[in-house]
């Protein structure tokens, strides 16, 4: 194994360390409360409590009501329980709205769909990464079951305008869904504010564990849930809950809301040194997705003349951490399919890396990877058959 002091890890979107504050709070219900929540006695309504105490923890981080949280076991459970609920009771309408870029936690189960006889409108970008709000609303028919545009691009960190979105698709009285999976706790979030009905976010992209995650519901939505079986969470996602796991989503929901001023500020600093220090000292080096607003904590960028895989392997033995594209597709040699639908060509796309910053990054972090980036990406493109033209 190697000692983790030596990794530079700058692939949060991937995942992230749990916070220590996290495990803390956690270790309890995995060392001595570890009664069923379900249970009559005292014992269980100690669990009991501590998992509503997270309802009201990931409440708050959203804006909304404890009661509108469903805990699940993921971003990718999260978002099939939204298309599950939204089709089935809308049993009449055949049609969905989804975009080009979306997770492939949508896409699947949007391609899925297809197959059993829906439609699917997939609404593209512009090269800045930046959807058409006239093509969503145009999309939009009185037979859309659900429109399911993600907040913010794990790609790219791209932000949409769910607000916009939302009115649109509230104008037109049909449900929405946003995967803010990569949102939550890096910009903020009021769902008093924002009128939509389902909304997705993973405990591992926030600094809890992996295997935990959420769903918001409007409470004036109708629900039907996935998972069958208990009356677990208010009928909505049965199974015995996990208890420990959720205690460090609220945790991490609650942590994530404290610091979000002053992390979004510290984050971006650094991301944007970093950015700057790459183009500086890389000719070509662009920064995909950069005529958009953005997540302040990613960092994808393009390179001349390079294969991103073959860039991966060597920052690996540097040590550091990133990825091309999102970290679902290494290993395969497609290109990324959110950069293809911004119009990058193969050898763009595949010739892009993807940074990730948080809370556990600082300066030395920034320092090392443009001590070690520039070479890497300069040795490659001096092996590349057009240097030698
Ligand atoms: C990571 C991620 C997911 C999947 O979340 P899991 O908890 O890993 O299932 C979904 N959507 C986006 C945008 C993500 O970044």
């Amino acid at each position: 194994m190697i000692a983790s002091e030596k990794i530079t890890y700058l692939d949060n979107n991937a995942t992230t360390a749990i916070d220590p504050a996290v495990l803390e709070a956690m270790r309890p219900f995995l060392e001595k409360y570890f009664a069923n929540p379900s249970s009559g006695y005292r014992f269980a309504a100690q669990v009991r409590d501590a998992i509503e105490q997270a309802r009201e923890q990931v409440a708050a981080l959203l804006g909304c009501e404890p009661g509108e949280i469903v805990f699940t076991s993921c971003g990718t459970e999260s978002n099939n329980t939204a298309f599950h609920s939204a089709l089935e009771t809308r049993p009449e309408c055949k049609h969905v709205v989804t975009t080009s870029v979306e997770h492939s936690a949508v896409r699947k189960p949007a391609q899925e769909l297809e197959r059993h006889g829906y439609e699917v409108t997939v609404i593209g970008v512009d090269k800045s990464g930046r959807l058409s709000l006239r093509a969503l609303a145009d999309a939009i028919r009185s037979d859309t079951a659900l429109v399911s545009v993600m907040w913010a691009n794990n790609e790219t960190g791209v932000i949409f305008p769910i607000e916009e979105i939302a009115e649109i698709a509230r104008d037109k009285g049909v449900p929405l869904h946003t995967d803010a999976v990569q949102v939550a706790g890096k910009i903020s979030i009021n769902l008093r504010e924002i009128q939509l009905q389902f909304l997705s976010i993973s405990g591992h992209k926030l600094h809890a564990p992996k295997g935990v995650g959420a769903l918001y519901v409007n409470r004036r939505s109708r629900f039907h849930p996935l998972i069958l079986g208990g009356s677990h969470e208010n009928n909505r996602r049965a199974g015995t809950e996990n208890a420990a796991s959720i205690v460090g989503l609220g945790k991490a929901a609650e942590i994530a809301l404290a610091k979000l001023p002053e992390e979004q500020t510290r984050v971006r600093n650094l991301r944007d040194r970093f950015e700057k220090g790459l183009i500086e000292k890389i000719s070509n080096a662009r920064v995909n997705g950069a005529g958009a607003p953005r997540l302040p904590n990613t960092s994808s960028v393009m390179f001349d003349e390079i294969e991103s895989e073959a860039a991966l392997m060597m920052l690996d033995q540097e040590n550091i951490c990133c990825s091309a594209g999102s970290a679902c597709r290494t290993g395969s040699l497609q290109p990324s399919h959110v950069l293809s639908a911004m119009g990058l060509v193969n050898e763009q796309a595949r010739g892009s890396l993807r940074f990730s910053f948080g809370r556990f990054n600082d300066e030395a972090d920034i320092d090392r990877a443009l001590e070690i980036v520039p070479g890497v990406i300069g040795k490659l493109q001096a092996l590349s058959p057009a240097a030698s033209r």
